[in-house]
């Protein structure tokens, strides 16, 4: 039967997005400058993620991948005020459940060599071996879901879609990454090995961009910067208390920025540009289905009927979202979402006439 560690697993890790989501990450969070992701049969057969980055001290590889371990949070109000992806130490642990799985990892100071690192299911570290390694952690995940029959023939059958799920996702946290050169590639059995992307370790978003959708793509957008401040108490429901706060709170209002790159207001335009739509929240890629509705609205009073390319992060403070609210990290609650919407169309409108078209 499965175990409870099983089920819970398969809450963080529910798809070939996810895998990817979590490793790639873990890579950002130990400060990799680049990141290869290498499928084998689109991900059935193996995701390896390799980074540069700091790679695990010998003192972590009993515990790494033991549920909610994580070296990540050392106070409970560093919960606050988050630099890193992770905190819940669920990753690793879910993989060991879900999959064939081991990890390579290299230390600078290890030299050429590494150390294998192979688990048991529940997580456990079953055993370590020296091998050859350049310094950063390679994490591979074999068969995924092999070990869950339905969930494994529902993953084959939507391999095509899971696939292309993931290289959109891959595109976000890499048209996003500063200064961090990623590589995806994926090999087909007895196929050649294709490279479905690829980015330097560029000093801007926009070098990103052009990097992954190309020179004119980039050349055909206008930069996208909103600046606005939120009232609190605008807040619904937010009443009587947030009124009678003390006045540092209550004149406390937020600042909210959007930056990115977007296509110009024009008919026509979108035939220039991919039909993609990236949102972040703090660099975070996320859904955020009501802002890019926001977003297509003002677009279309343009008459631009086109789906327009849109790459926009919010940049605002942590107080004023929820990560915390899907296993999965990726549903992201904005705390006055309306009224922001309303903001985001006003000053999107003024971008708009203030630009010459
Ligand atoms: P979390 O990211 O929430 O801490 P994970 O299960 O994703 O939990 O990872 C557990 C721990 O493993 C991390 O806290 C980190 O110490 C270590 N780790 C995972 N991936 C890497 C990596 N690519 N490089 C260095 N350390 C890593
Ligand atoms: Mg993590």
């Amino acid at each position: 039967g499965r175990s409870v560690h099983q089920i819970q697993s398969g809450q963080v890790i529910v798809d070939l997005q996810s895998v990817c989501k979590e490793l790639v990450e873990n890579s950002i969070d130990a400060g990799a400058t680049s990141i290869e992701v290498r499928f084998k049969n689109n991900g059935l057969d193996t995701i390896e993620v390799q980074d540069n980055g700091g790679g695990i001290a010998p003192a972590d590889y009993d515990t790494i991948a033991l549920k909610h371990y994580t070296s990540k949070l050392s106070t409970y109000d560093d919960l606050s005020s988050l630099k890193t992806f992770g905190f819940r130490g669920e990753a690793l642990s879910s993989l060991c459940a879900l999959s064939k799985f081991h990890i390579v990892t290299a230390r600078a100071s290890d030299g050429p060599k590494g150390t294998k690192l192979d688990f048991e299911q529940s997580g456990k570290l079953k055993g370590t071996s020296v091998v050859a390694a350049r310094q950063g952690t390679i994490v591979v995940v074999e068969t995924l879901f092999y070990n869950l029959p339905v969930r494994r023939k529902e993953l084959e059958k939507n391999i095509k879609r899971e696939y292309n799920k993931v290289l959109a996702l891959l595109n976000a946290y890499a048209c996003i990454s500063v200064g961090v050169k990623f590589s995806v590639t994926n090999l087909m059995p007895k196929g050649k090995k294709t490279i479905a992307f690829s980015t330097n370790a560029n000093p801007s978003t926009r070098g990103n961009i052009s990097n992954v959708y190309g020179a004119k793509t980039i050349a055909a957008l206008i930069p996208l910067d909103l600046d606005f401040r939120m009232d609190p108490s605008n807040r619904p429901g937010a009443t009587q208390s947030a009124k009678n706060s003390s006045p540092q709170e209550d004149s406390g209002s937020r600042k909210v920025r959007v930056v990115g790159h977007i296509s110009r207001p024009v008919v026509g335009e979108g035939r220039q540009t991919p039909d993609r739509q990236m949102f972040f929240v703090n660099s975070r890629p996320c859904n955020l289905p009501q802002v890019a509705k926001a977003f297509n609205e003002v677009y279309k009073s343009y008459n631009i009927t086109q789906s327009p390319f849109i790459f926009a992060d919010i940049q605002l403070d942590t107080e004023a979202y929820d990560v915390n609210v899907s296993p999965d990290k990726r549903t992201i609650m904005l705390h006055d979402q309306t009224a922001l919407l309303e903001r985001v169309k006003e000053s999107l409108a003024e971008l708009f006439a203030g630009h010459d078209q």
